[in-house]
Protein backbone atom coordinates (compact mmCIF):
# COMPACT_ATOMS: atom_id res chain seq x y z
CA UNK A 1 0.00 0.00 0.00
CA UNK A 2 1.66 3.30 -0.88
CA UNK A 3 1.51 6.28 1.14
CA UNK A 4 -0.40 8.72 -0.55
CA UNK A 5 -4.00 8.78 -0.26
CA UNK A 6 -5.41 6.41 -3.05
CA UNK A 7 -8.70 8.57 -3.34
CA UNK A 8 -6.76 11.92 -3.39
CA UNK A 9 -8.60 12.80 -0.33
CA UNK A 10 -7.92 14.56 3.51
CA UNK A 11 -10.54 14.13 6.24
CA UNK A 12 -10.66 16.66 9.31
CA UNK A 13 -12.84 15.67 11.96
CA UNK A 14 -13.50 15.98 15.67
CA UNK A 15 -11.48 13.48 18.14
CA UNK A 16 -15.20 12.64 19.18
CA UNK A 17 -15.46 8.26 20.18
CA UNK A 18 -18.54 7.99 18.15
CA UNK A 19 -16.83 8.89 14.75
CA UNK A 20 -15.11 6.58 12.59
CA UNK A 21 -14.04 8.17 9.97
CA UNK A 22 -13.35 5.46 7.44
CA UNK A 23 -17.03 3.84 8.16
CA UNK A 24 -18.62 7.55 7.92
CA UNK A 25 -17.36 7.92 4.41
CA UNK A 26 -17.66 4.66 2.99
CA UNK A 27 -13.43 4.89 2.73
CA UNK A 28 -10.99 1.84 3.62
CA UNK A 29 -7.56 2.29 5.28
CA UNK A 30 -5.34 3.91 2.37
CA UNK A 31 -7.89 6.13 0.80
CA UNK A 32 -7.76 9.26 2.40
CA UNK A 33 -5.27 11.57 5.27
CA UNK A 34 -7.24 11.51 8.41
CA UNK A 35 -6.31 14.40 10.59
CA UNK A 36 -8.81 14.38 14.14
CA UNK A 37 -8.35 17.03 16.49
CA UNK A 38 -11.12 17.93 19.35
CA UNK A 39 -13.68 20.46 17.23
CA UNK A 40 -12.28 19.40 13.67
CA UNK A 41 -10.84 22.59 13.69
CA UNK A 42 -8.52 23.80 11.13
CA UNK A 43 -5.43 24.41 13.53
CA UNK A 44 -1.96 25.64 12.53
CA UNK A 45 -1.18 21.91 13.27
CA UNK A 46 -3.92 21.06 10.89
CA UNK A 47 -2.95 23.27 8.15
CA UNK A 48 0.49 21.72 8.35
CA UNK A 49 -0.77 18.44 7.76
CA UNK A 50 -2.82 19.51 5.00
CA UNK A 51 0.31 20.66 3.09
CA UNK A 52 2.15 18.13 3.83
CA UNK A 53 -0.83 16.06 2.89
CA UNK A 54 -1.53 17.90 -0.71
CA UNK A 55 2.00 19.04 -1.37
CA UNK A 56 3.83 15.39 -1.08
CA UNK A 57 1.26 12.84 -0.68
CA UNK A 58 -1.09 13.07 -3.39
CA UNK A 59 -4.48 15.09 -1.58
CA UNK A 60 -6.33 16.90 -4.35
CA UNK A 61 -9.77 17.12 -2.09
CA UNK A 62 -10.41 18.21 1.96
CA UNK A 63 -13.16 17.89 3.76
CA UNK A 64 -13.97 19.44 7.34
CA UNK A 65 -16.52 17.36 8.84
CA UNK A 66 -17.56 18.40 12.67
CA UNK A 67 -20.76 17.05 14.13
CA UNK A 68 -23.58 17.03 16.08
CA UNK A 69 -23.48 17.11 20.34
CA UNK A 70 -19.46 18.12 19.82
CA UNK A 71 -18.79 19.30 23.07
CA UNK A 72 -17.10 22.22 21.57
CA UNK A 73 -20.46 23.05 20.26
CA UNK A 74 -22.21 22.06 23.51
CA UNK A 75 -19.63 24.08 25.80
CA UNK A 76 -18.32 27.45 26.05
CA UNK A 77 -14.85 28.37 26.68
CA UNK A 78 -15.21 29.34 29.43
CA UNK A 79 -17.35 26.11 30.59
CA UNK A 80 -14.54 24.20 29.59
CA UNK A 81 -12.22 26.37 31.35
CA UNK A 82 -14.18 26.22 34.82
CA UNK A 83 -14.20 22.25 34.57
CA UNK A 84 -10.78 21.92 33.64
CA UNK A 85 -9.67 23.95 36.32
CA UNK A 86 -12.91 22.52 38.94
CA UNK A 87 -10.90 18.70 38.28
CA UNK A 88 -7.20 19.22 38.25
CA UNK A 89 -6.66 22.73 40.70
CA UNK A 90 -4.43 24.32 37.58
CA UNK A 91 -4.92 27.79 35.27
CA UNK A 92 -5.48 27.61 32.49
CA UNK A 93 -4.90 30.85 31.65
CA UNK A 94 -3.13 30.65 27.80
CA UNK A 95 -4.86 27.91 26.78
CA UNK A 96 -7.12 28.15 23.96
CA UNK A 97 -9.61 25.63 23.73
CA UNK A 98 -11.11 26.35 20.78
CA UNK A 99 -15.51 25.68 21.21
CA UNK A 100 -17.34 28.07 19.79
CA UNK A 101 -21.20 28.60 19.70
CA UNK A 102 -21.92 28.76 16.04
CA UNK A 103 -20.92 25.66 14.58
CA UNK A 104 -21.74 27.00 11.08
CA UNK A 105 -20.05 30.06 11.19
CA UNK A 106 -17.06 28.60 12.40
CA UNK A 107 -16.99 25.53 9.98
CA UNK A 108 -17.84 28.02 7.17
CA UNK A 109 -14.45 29.97 8.81
CA UNK A 110 -12.31 26.94 8.87
CA UNK A 111 -12.93 26.23 5.16
CA UNK A 112 -12.01 29.71 4.34
CA UNK A 113 -8.38 29.41 6.32
CA UNK A 114 -7.84 26.41 3.70
CA UNK A 115 -8.77 28.18 1.27
CA UNK A 116 -6.35 30.99 2.01
CA UNK A 117 -3.27 29.24 2.92
CA UNK A 118 -0.91 30.25 0.69
CA UNK A 119 1.37 27.12 0.23
CA UNK A 120 -2.18 25.25 -0.78
CA UNK A 121 -3.03 25.22 -4.53
CA UNK A 122 -5.54 27.64 -5.51
CA UNK A 123 -8.15 24.55 -6.98
CA UNK A 124 -7.64 22.55 -3.85
CA UNK A 125 -11.43 21.43 -3.48
CA UNK A 126 -12.59 22.15 0.09
CA UNK A 127 -15.93 20.83 1.49
CA UNK A 128 -17.26 21.00 4.50
CA UNK A 129 -20.37 18.70 6.50
CA UNK A 130 -21.69 18.25 10.00
CA UNK A 131 -22.04 14.70 10.29
CA UNK A 132 -25.07 13.92 12.61
CA UNK A 133 -23.85 10.82 15.30
CA UNK A 134 -27.32 9.61 15.66
CA UNK A 135 -28.54 9.26 12.76
CA UNK A 136 -25.16 8.91 10.28
CA UNK A 137 -26.24 11.42 7.90
CA UNK A 138 -23.34 13.01 6.27
CA UNK A 139 -25.07 16.74 5.72
CA UNK A 140 -23.13 19.58 3.43
CA UNK A 141 -22.51 22.80 5.03
CA UNK A 142 -24.29 24.69 2.06
CA UNK A 143 -27.26 22.92 2.69
CA UNK A 144 -26.94 23.30 6.45
ZN1 LIG B 1 -16.58 16.74 18.66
Amino acid sequence: MAGTAARALAVLTCIDSRIDPLAMLGLRAGDAKIIRNAGARVTDDALRSLILAVNLLGVSRVCVVQHTNCAMVDCTEEEIRARIEAQRGVDTAGWDFLATTDQLATLRHDMALIEQCPLLPSDLQVAGFVFDVHSGALVPVDRL
